[in-house]
């Protein structure tokens, strides 16, 4: 009898444990239904430790960032370069809470530094002009090949990347810039220039800064005409205008030019020798005001202007030696 209450007790005693379980259990349910009715399953995503916000497919956003990192847009932004990814924690997130995965995309991509893609159509490989598209680069190496530009052989296109987008060009202003006639040869003209005077064609330092010795008009420039090589630079003026030393230097003639002495046809001219590479020649002058020997300051006056020697009016003929080469005064005054 003893041992029977002792089973009904305990059978009790299991009757109230399992009680309490399905009870506890059907709490737990309760609890878990009403949090998920309330809340979702989220992300919580961070970004250098902190929350930028929610996704509920963490996998989709981080693919999208992973391609935009490393294929841009497929416009102008070639790839991105990113120093922190975000980080995905698990987490229930409250309804009524939205997630934002554009805003996380938006973050996380503007943390890094974009470079935008663009082309370099180039010349002999130097870049001319730059463009979006590769189709526009392509259509303007077409269209100078087209128009048969000189240098259409020597055009290439370059992609390139810059974390500053480029200054873009239309397609229309790359090819007029880019465009290079071929020359036409005259071909009626038969008869061989004479030897042309080819002074230096690069700039040489002189060594002294010049003022204009007359106010003028050029009457003839510095080169080839039609009756000999110009030596030097002609500027129309009245007899008599005062002509200034164009540097300072020391006279080294002064007097009329004749086979004899150098400067045959020149009429009466000065010749001042500024430093030892320098000479400048003042030539068909009316009257001389200075003598060989004599040193000149820059500006003052030392001859006065005419048309003696072999010349068809009142002019300065202006002529620069350097080393006894006569070169083009335009390259340093007027
Ligand atoms: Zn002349």
């Amino acid at each position: 009898m003893i041992k029977i209450s002792k089973l009904k007790k305990c059978i009790i005693g299991i009757r109230h444990i399992v009680k309490i379980l399905i009870i506890l259990v059907v709490a737990i349910i309760l609890i878990l239904g009403i949090i998920k009715i309330t809340h979702k399953q989220t992300y919580s995503v961070s970004l250098n430790g902190e929350v930028i916000g929610y996704t509920q497919d963490k996998v989709a956003l981080q693919k999208r960032i992973n391609d935009y990192i490393n294929s841009g847009n497929g416009e102008n932004i070639a790839f991105v370069e990113v120093n922190e990814m975000p980080e995905y924690e698990v987490c229930l997130l409250k309804n009524g809470i939205e997630t934002n995965d554009q805003e996380i995309f938006d973050k996380v991509t503007s943390s890094g530094t974009t470079y935008y893609k663009y082309y370099a159509v180039t010349e002999e490989n130097e870049e001319k002009a730059y463009v979006k598209e590769f189709a526009d680069a392509e259509s303007i190496v077409n269209q100078l090949k087209e128009k048969k530009s000189t240098n259409s052989d020597k055009l290439g296109i370059v992609e390139k990347y810059s974390t500053t987008p480029a200054e873009y060009k239309t397609i229309e202003t790359a090819v007029s810039e880019l465009y290079k006639e071929k020359k036409v040869v005259v071909a009626k003209n038969t008869t061989k220039p004479k030897a042309q005077y080819t002074g230096p064609s690069v700039k040489t330092d002189l060594g002294i800064s010049l003022v204009k010795p007359v106010s003028g008009v050029i009457s003839s420039r510095f080169g080839i005409r039609s009756r000999d090589n110009h030596k030097g630079l002609d500027i129309a003026a009245p007899k008599g205008t005062a002509i200034k030393a164009a540097a300072s230097g020391t006279v080294i003639f002064s007097g009329y030019g004749a086979n004899g002495n150098g400067y045959s046809g020149y009429g009466n001219t000065v010749a001042i020798k500024s430093n030892s590479s320098v000479t400048i020649l003042y030539a068909h002058c009316t009257s001389l005001y200075v003598k060989k020997g004599q040193t000149v300051s820059q500006g003052e006056v030392i001859a006065s202007v005419g048309s003696t020697g072999i010349s068809t009016g009142n002019h300065l003929h202006f002529e620069i030696r350097y080393n006894g080469k006569a070169i083009d005064p335009q390259n340093y005054i007027y």
